[in-house]
């Protein structure tokens, strides 16, 4: 059973691609990505968001290149910028070309919208002497008629033969850094996409469930497709799609990676939901402790629980840990009680006992 466990979390081999300082693929972390929502064109909008999101934890930041002033306004944005840049370009080569000479670190393009082999060649071609990384980037909406006739739609398998069609091209002509996605707004259809996908090439995968939406659904919509994939052990960067702030995308990203146990960011917080038998106002203690141990980067367990009930045993297991009752909480660090804290001295007494516990 542990064997098979362990079989099911392997991650994929992939060769590594450079993107900026950043490698994706191999043993490297799982990286985090995002997509500005500013205007390229309005340089200061747009470094500022791209560096909110660096700040925020993203490894990368993909802006969109729609014209040729936006092509020029990434020399501006890269020099600026906090993290690597990748270029999202859609239907005109020659806009790729320019931001290939503007100093993106990677290119997104789509080769079924880029206007055929020799144009996407030509892309490759400034590609390898730059060493801009490209990404491969399959949309279900956009596969070549000739495909999507063969397999009567955007299956799986037709954006597989699209993104096998364009890697044959940039293979053969010697162009390597290549990232692959491929990507439905279902679960069901991605995850079988990047696992047929997984038999054909070593290139690592950029994964996603494109459209997601808005707010909550967005979210479990993205962490269901992308959880399932890393289970597989395929993915090697990846961005959550959401109608709402590249920020929340970020921690979206981040917040999968760390429940799949793929990577850590902060301290791990174990709080119970509340009910009818909770003592103190949790809501606000659990965010105000988890707000203020951003900065911990020990792989830390917290635990916040709402009465006598569960309270106490949970909080002996974690680190450290309060388990609340009428008149304040007792406090925990690792399995001995420290004593009572009032209710008000509570995120206090917790915060000082994490970064006690994280030295
Ligand atoms: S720990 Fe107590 S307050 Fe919290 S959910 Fe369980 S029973 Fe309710």
């Amino acid at each position: 059973m542990c064997g098979d466990v362990e079989r099911v979390f392997k991650r994929r081999e992939t060769h590594q691609v450079r993107c900026g300082n950043v490698v994706i693929g191999g043993d490297s972390p799982v990286s985090v990505q995002t997509m500005t929502k500013t205007d390229t064109r309005d340089v200061g909008s747009t470094l500022a968001q791209v560096n909110e999101c660096a700040a925020a934890g993203a490894d990368i930041v993909r802006v969109a290149v729609p014209d040729m002033e936006a092509a020029e306004a990434l020399r501006k944005i890269k020099a600026g910028a906090m993290c690597p840049i990748v270029a999202d370009i859609h239907f005109d080569h020659n806009l790729a070309i320019a931001a290939i000479l503007a100093g993106a670190d990677k290119i997104r393009v789509n080769p079924g919208n880029i206007g055929g082999p020799q144009k996407l060649l030509a892309v490759a071609e400034r590609a390898r002497e730059r060493g801009t990384a490209i990404r491969i980037g399959i949309n279900g909406g956009s596969v070549e008629r000739d495909i999507l006739e063969k397999h009567g739609g955007p299956v799986p398998e037709a954006l597989v033969e699209s993104a096998e069609r364009a890697l044959g091209y940039l293979e053969d002509s010697g162009t390597g850094n290549l990232v692959i996605s491929l990507k439905s707004s279902g679960v069901r259809a991605t995850v079988k996409a990047y696992t047929l996908m997984a038999e054909k090439t070593r290139w690592p995968f950029h994964i996603g469930i494109t459209e997601a939406g808005p707010g909550v659904r967005g979210v479990v919509k993205s962490a269901v497709g992308i959880s399932s994939l890393l289970t597989l052990g395929l993915g090697d960067t990846l961005r959550v799609s959401l109608t709402g702030s590249p920020l929340d995308e970020v921690k979206a990203g981040r917040d999968i990676l760390q429940a799949a146990e793929v990577a850590f960011f902060g301290p791990e917080i174990i709080s119970c939901p509340t009910c009818g038998r909770t003592q103190v106002n949790l809501i606000p203690v659990a965010e105000g402790v988890a707000a203020r141990l951003r900065d911990i980067r020990a792989p830390l367990k917290v635990a916040i629980m709402g009465c006598p009930v569960n309270g106490p045993g949970e909080a002996k297991e974690a680190d450290v840990g309060v388990a609340c009752g009428r008149d304040g909480g007792i406090l925990f660090m690792r399995g001995k009680v420290l004593g009572r804290v009032p209710e008000e001295e509570m995120i206090d007494a917790l915060v000082r006992l994490a970064h006690e516990a994280a030295k």
